[in-house]
């Protein structure tokens, strides 16, 4: 599971705002119900059944996940516990890319504001939206030729980490 750390203050934009709203959104929405926290301060959420028939998936968005309530995502290989802990490496994923969105946003405030006219608004951004930059591995899949969604090299990673896991090696960490 994701500890908290140092990262946490990277993603600190994105987790606060989309990260820990969303599950709540879905909530409201009637698509989602059981809220909780898990460990790096990710808030859940488990999709109703009615809606977790026509949408088999879990998905982080920043620091929120929702589950899907059956262990059979995607093929049926993985337990509840094992999706947990796939859904944390993408976390930690967006930890990552937020630290590089941080970087990015500190070197163009520099420039531009040694140009002398900072640009706030545009570091903001930048780091705001690198929480999704992983998204781009997907588009560099189908680019390849490869399956959008299951080649992706964010997902490729996160059920290699996963799916050898038995349930009780995750809660002993
Ligand atoms: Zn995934």
């Amino acid at each position: 599971m994701t500890k908290l750390t140092f990262m946490f203050f990277f993603t600190i934009p994105y987790s606060i705002t989309v990260g820990w709203a969303w599950p709540y959104l879905m909530i409201a929405l009637f698509l989602a119900e059981k809220p909780g926290l898990e460990n790096g301060l990710v808030v859940t959420a488990q999709w109703r059944p009615w809606f977790a028939k026509r949408f088999p998936f879990s998905m982080a968005i920043g620091r929120g996940v929702v589950y899907h309530p059956a262990p059979g995502i995607r093929g049926g290989m993985l337990t509840p516990t094992q999706t947990q802990f796939h859904e944390h490496v993408h976390i930690r994923q967006i930890e990552d890319m937020m630290l590089v969105g941080f970087l990015v946003a500190a070197a163009v405030l520099t420039v531009t504001a040694l140009a002398g006219h900072a640009e706030y608004r545009l570091a903001a951004l930048l780091w705001f939206t690198s929480a999704e930059w992983r998204l781009l591995s997907y588009v560099a899949s189908f680019l390849r030729g490869e399956r959008l969604y299951e080649d992706a090299e964010p997902e490729k990673s996160a059920r290699a980490q996963s799916e050898h896991l038995k349930p009780m090696t995750i809660f002993t960490e």
